[in-house]
């Protein structure tokens, strides 16, 4: 096993070719799933899938470092209030009873707000998937953001119910266990703001010869 030394002048960006194999993604087992006492089942179900956990860490993180986890930017929140409203309406509730507005970027950086409130509730443990098209792979196990729409045999799917019309009537984020980075930007981002070079770690399992 050897420690991974980055050089990160000649840092791989989206553009470059990553094999398959050796895709990374970020993922955050938040507050609720750490209480629940359901960190093993999580890092178990990675790891039988054949996905490898390179980095990992137990943080309890600062309003600051959540509000730079998450992207600051008006696509980012206009995305996550589209959603909520739309669930909304499809559950005949009005979003702007709840919000106090139908600008759905007010909406998104309410929901930001809330963000940092849930996410600095404790500790949450961090980590680095790698394994064959990490970022997708691990989204799919994770499941839907919403937990009621998340199916039965995802991590959301399986430990919670929770939706934005109960949530966000009460002021509160949707309580969804777990976080995954959505694409290659958010997990370029992720990883580097959550870990340094040094506690990343590459080393070969031993099942990699037979499952490839
Ligand atoms: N969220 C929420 N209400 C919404 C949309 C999102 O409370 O209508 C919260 C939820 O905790 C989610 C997080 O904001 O996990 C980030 O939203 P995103 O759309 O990135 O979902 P994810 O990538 O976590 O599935
Ligand atoms: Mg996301």
């Amino acid at each position: 096993m050897v420690r991974k030394k980055q050089n990160l002048k000649n840092k791989k960006t989206a553009l470059d070719f990553i094999h398959p194999l050796h895709e990374r993604t970020f993922v955050l087992v938040k507050p609720d799933g750490l209480l629940r006492g359901l960190v093993g089942d999580i890092l178990s179900r990675f790891e039988k899938r054949g996905l490898k956990i390179i980095a990992l860490k137990m943080v309890w993180p600062t309003r600051e470092h959540v509000y730079k986890h998450y992207p600051e930017s008006e696509d980012w929140f206009s995305n996550i209030g589209s959603r909520t409203s739309e669930f909304f309406k499809e559950h005949n509730m009005r979003v702007e009873d709840h919000f106090g507005t139908k600008d759905e970027v007010r909406i998104g950086r309410k929901v930001k707000d809330w963000l940092g409130d849930y996410l600095t509730q404790g500790p949450v443990v961090a980590m680095i998937i790698q394994g064959m098209h990490a970022i997708k792979t691990v989204r799919k196990l994770v499941g839907h953001t919403y937990p009621i729409e998340a199916l039965p045999g995802t991590i959301r799917g399986d430990f919670s119910v929770d939706t934005p019309t109960a949530a966000n009537v009460e002021k509160r984020v949707v309580k969804n266990i777990i976080h995954a980075s959505g694409n290659l930007k958010e997990a370029e981002h992720e990883i580097e703001h959550w870990f340094s070079p040094e506690e990343i770690y590459s080393y070969k399992r031993s099942d990699e010869s037979t499952m490839f």
